[in-house]
């Protein structure tokens, strides 16, 4: 494999790792709801099924321990389900295998396997992709925009870190989203979709120097705590319908206790359960919604224990 970060050189001794959708940029809901799930339907002509898929599709990437897998990851998820309850996906355990062992899930990589491997599928899921960039480049600017306190943090990330954006999404979005932003000037390499996974993408960035310690990736989704656990560095939740706290309260807290060297211990693993905490809560009150919607029964969830320490965490912002 070529060297992702060929010609990058560690300025400093600490490195933030930032995620963009859901995390940075407030794009993940907009992204997923008018542009990913819609453009399913033509291409696998699915149109007699469409809200249910469509919402099928937003459970997966929003609202379950799923969100923020790469596409194409999400794309087999959905297709093996859609295989299974409404009509036959043609070669669909084949694509299912490709995302399971392929090092790069991008458009560039489902092109080559399609040309392969002349399965129609893969072309499928090429032209699928494509619509949704270009849906997503057509979105108006001002849905495409950072959480209040973003900037903040970075700035002061940036003054005693390296800071690099990690992401699954297409390059060319990242970086146009955050040159609008006006956060490229706090972020010193962009790493997306077509460096690899974000665990290998963390791996690349340690080789240049980093020790593990001084590391933090901070993200919204367990995918992005496990690319930490991956490499044995830290995490920070930004937690979803909280993602301005979350910002506001990283300087003082998760990067002072990182440069302070009090990151690791009780600390992490609070951080660790919160993330998922915050999702498992999220979950549990959409089903609840479905269940009145469609029984029109008023059982409440009770509330998980995680939910419990988020709240516990919350409070002492
Ligand atoms: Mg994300």
């Amino acid at each position: 494999m070529p060297d992702i970060l060929e010609g990058y050189r560690k300025q400093k001794e600490y490195l933030i790792c930032v995620d963009s959708d859901g995390c940075a940029m407030d794009t993940m809901d907009s992204k997923h709801i008018t542009c990913f799930g819609p453009c399913l339907i033509p291409v696998w002509g699915l149109s007699p099924w469409e809200q249910k898929i469509r919402r099928r599709w937003d459970e997966i990437n929003l609202y379950t321990m799923t969100r923020g897998i790469n596409r194409f990851k999400g794309l087999a998820m959905i297709l093996a389900e859609i295989d299974r309850t409404y009509k036959a996906v043609p070669d669909v355990d084949a694509f299912v295998r490709w995302t399971g062992e392929a090092p790069e899930l991008s458009n560039q990589a489902v092109k080559a396997q399609w040309e392969l491997t002349g399965k129609e599928i893969f072309r499928q899921a090429l032209e699928w992709s494509e619509e949704v960039n270009r849906k997503i480049g057509a979105m108006p600017e001002d849905a495409k925009c950072a959480f209040d306190g973003v900037r903040e943090a970075l700035k002061a990330a940036h003054e005693t870190a390296d800071v690099a954006v990690v992401s699954s999404a297409n390059k060319k979005a990242v970086e146009e989203e955050w040159q609008r932003q006006g956060l490229m000037e706090y972020v010193d390499v962009v790493l997306s979709q077509d460096s690899g996974s974000k665990s290998a993408c963390i791996n690349a960035l340690l080789k240049k120097g980093y020790c593990p310690d001084h590391v933090l990736m901070v993200g919204d989704a367990p995918g992005d705590c496990e690319a930490a656990a991956d490499n044995g560095v830290y995490y920070y939740p930004i937690l979803v319908k909280h993602e301005e706290m979350s910002w506001r309260r990283f300087p003082g807290e998760a990067l002072e206790r990182l440069v302070r060297g009090t990151y690791g211990g009780a600390w992490q693993e609070q951080m660790v359960k919160v993330v998922r905490g915050a999702l498992f809560y999220f979950i549990r009150r959409k089903m609840g919604k479905l269940a009145q919607e469609n029984t029109g029964s008023r059982f409440k969830w009770k509330k998980p224990s995680d939910l419990c320490i988020m709240k516990a965490v919350i409070k002492a912002a």
